[in-house]
């Protein structure tokens, strides 16, 4: 798109009116016709072609605006391990091969975290028999956001099968705009959309929508972030705008403006996307 619209004052929006004020602009701008929150997209030079920039949308079905195809980024890269079922184990510890290979700060701890004070259970694999990762569980959400469907219950393990989170999926997670009466710093799980990345003061906020208002995710420090870069290969957290997240973290900040953290990168999970061009086939 080259054209939004400003949710604010419905005026529309360029490219370069975005870049001349993106405090203003960023998480505040929505497709003209659909009215999904949108994201810019910087100018690039790839494969000897420029880019403009421009802006994407996860478009409602029938939108006529859809001019950018998106793709997910990084598709298939984890098997399904098995049809759904009533209850779903998910092993923070069980990543992609290549992410296992990740070392992991040992000694750390999330500051005023909850964990402390969760007690020590182990989880008993016979109990739930389908493994799933976060990432399954959100392209499942994406697809359809009332995943899922019945009374279908979660445990979340983490540390050698410490359990972590344990209990009926629909009173666990919360979409971004669900968050009004969830009580600050209990752990459960959060999704939505990452509009826009913002830094200050070494702290990397990820912001779904307009960052005065609306939630954002705290990337606290700069150990987090170097483990998310690792862990999802990216080359900035810059590339998460218009990625979708899952993350088992709490809440924090206020009703007015919810933060929501969380400790370690493989407590969440992205799908990511990226501008499919026209000559790609
Ligand atoms: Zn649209």
């Amino acid at each position: 798109m080259q054209s939004v619209t400003y949710r604010l004052d419905q005026s529309p929006v360029t490219p370069f009116q975005y870049q001349q004020d993106v405090e203003k602009y960023a998480g505040n701008i929505e497709c003209s016709e659909c009215e999904a929150s949108a994201w810019f997209v910087r100018s690039s030079v790839s494969g000897g072609r420029e880019r403009v920039a421009c802006f994407a949308a996860h478009h409602q079905d029938g939108c006529q605006i859809k001019t950018v195809v998106l793709v997910v980024d990084d598709e298939g890269v984890e098997p399904d391990e098995g049809t759904d079922t009533t209850r779903i184990n998910v092993d923070l510890d069980k990543r992609k091969p290549q992410e296992i290979l990740v070392p992991e700060p040992k000694e750390r701890q999330p500051v005023d975290s909850p964990w402390g004070v969760l007690q020590r259970k182990y989880a008993n694999a016979a109990d739930y028999p389908i493994n799933k990762s976060l990432r399954q569980i959100l392209s499942c959400l994406i697809k359809n956001p009332d995943y899922p469907e019945d009374d279908v219950s979660i445990r979340i393990t983490t540390d050698g099968g410490r359990v972590a989170l344990e209990g009926e999926v629909r009173k666990l997670l919360s979409h971004q705009r669900q968050l009004a009466g969830i009580e600050l710093g209990t752990v459960r799980l959060f999704w939505g959309l990452v509009t826009n990345v913002n830094r200050k003061d070494g702290e990397v906020w990820l912001n779904c929508g307009d960052y005065r208002t609306e939630p954002s995710l705290l990337v606290r420090d700069e150990n987090l972030e170097e483990e998310m870069l690792k862990a999802f290969r990216l080359k900035s957290l810059d590339e998460l705008e218009g990625a979708y997240f899952l993350v088992m973290g709490w809440l924090a900040g206020s009703e007015r403006k919810p933060i929501i953290n969380f400790g370690f990168a493989k407590y969440i999970a992205f799908v990511k996307y990226r501008v499919k061009h026209d000559e790609e086939a």
